[in-house]
């Protein structure tokens, strides 16, 4: 039994929790490396709609966001970094706790989508396939620079077995537009390729089941920029519970690929005004893209 918290640190907790509830937040990972102290304020108002992807434990003290480690930037000259104090590497957020669901799986050498399909079959690895209608493994172009990764299907992917069919993903395709991208040069996918039941979040057995196929797809895209859709596609691939207000709009590294986080549509359909920090960190992905960026277009 671990010890107990005195009773007066308890009831910060409890406190805090109950304020993150009521903004929407009741999941929570533990960070390794992550030590963590409650302190008597509250925090400036987090983002409060984008939640953490899975449940462990609650820590204590929030560290800063970590300075990057020296080391080769492993996707080569001219990546620009968000921090001017990173010039010469991708910076890497602490991990959760837990075995890496990536970190030890090797790229499959001459690995193709229509193998990862087949491999994938009709899943029943997870439950989420006993409510599912159909698998949704993704839509867009195999040879796709830019990728885009979701949380997972809703009720109209579900029924078209097609990802970001929906409302959010109508203004998904405003925005690719906006880049000036048609949703045909792009890749878009999910967390994980079956409904989860309400439009909840899916669960960590329901993720490391999944995972493993998206991983095997970015591989094989091999894309320029990977933008995680919203707090689940984030914290899945970067393997951290860091809530995605912290690390937003930042440059980070997935496996040698550039990786950016940014809101969720369906978050954006009820935050209108989180528009225009997606469309800055959409611009940020169209200048690695060489794509022209005009100024004022936004979704
Ligand atoms: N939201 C997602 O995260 N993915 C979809 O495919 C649709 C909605």
């Amino acid at each position: 039994m671990p010890p107990r918290l005195p009773e007066a640190l308890e009831k910060k907790i409890a406190a805090r929790l109950h304020y993150y509830e009521d903004l929407g937040i009741r999941q929570f990972y533990k960070d390794h490396a992550v030590r963590v102290s409650v302190t008597d304020n509250m925090p400036a108002a987090p983002v409060a709609a984008e939640p953490a992807a899975s449940v462990s434990a609650i820590s204590y003290e929030e560290s800063p966001l970590p300075k990057p480690t020296p080391r080769p930037n492993p996707v080569g000259p001219g990546f620009s970094l968000a921090s001017p104090t990173a010039s010469a590497s991708t910076p890497v957020l602490p991990r959760a706790a837990g075995p890496s669901l990536f970190d030890a799986v090797n790229k499959i050498p001459g690995d193709t989508l229509l193998k990862i399909r087949e491999d994938l079959g009709d899943c029943t690895r997870c439950k989420l396939h006993k409510t599912r209608k159909n698998i949704v493994f993704a839509d867009g172009n195999p040879k796709a620079e830019l990728i885009f990764v979701g949380e997972g299907p809703g009720a109209d992917e579900d029924a078209q077995g097609l990802p970001f069919v929906g409302r959010a993903g109508k203004l998904l395709n405003q925005m690719i537009e906006a880049m000036g991208l048609r949703r045909q040069d792009v890749y878009i996918c999910n967390v994980v390729k079956c409904r989860p039941p309400e439009n909840r979040l899916p669960e960590k057995d329901e993720i490391e089941k999944c995972s493993p196929f998206l991983l095997r797809q970015l591989d094989t895209i091999v894309p320029k920029v990977i933008v995680c859709l919203g707090a689940c596609a984030a914290q899945t691939l970067l393997e951290t519970n860091r809530g995605i207000s912290q690390f937003r709009g930042q440059w980070l590294d997935f496996r040698g690929h550039k990786l950016i986080a940014t809101y969720h549509p369906a978050y954006l359909l009820r935050n209108p005004s989180a528009k225009a920090e997606v469309w800055k960190d959409l611009q940020k992905v169209m200048a690695v893209l060489g794509l022209e960026v005009k100024k004022g277009k936004s979704a």
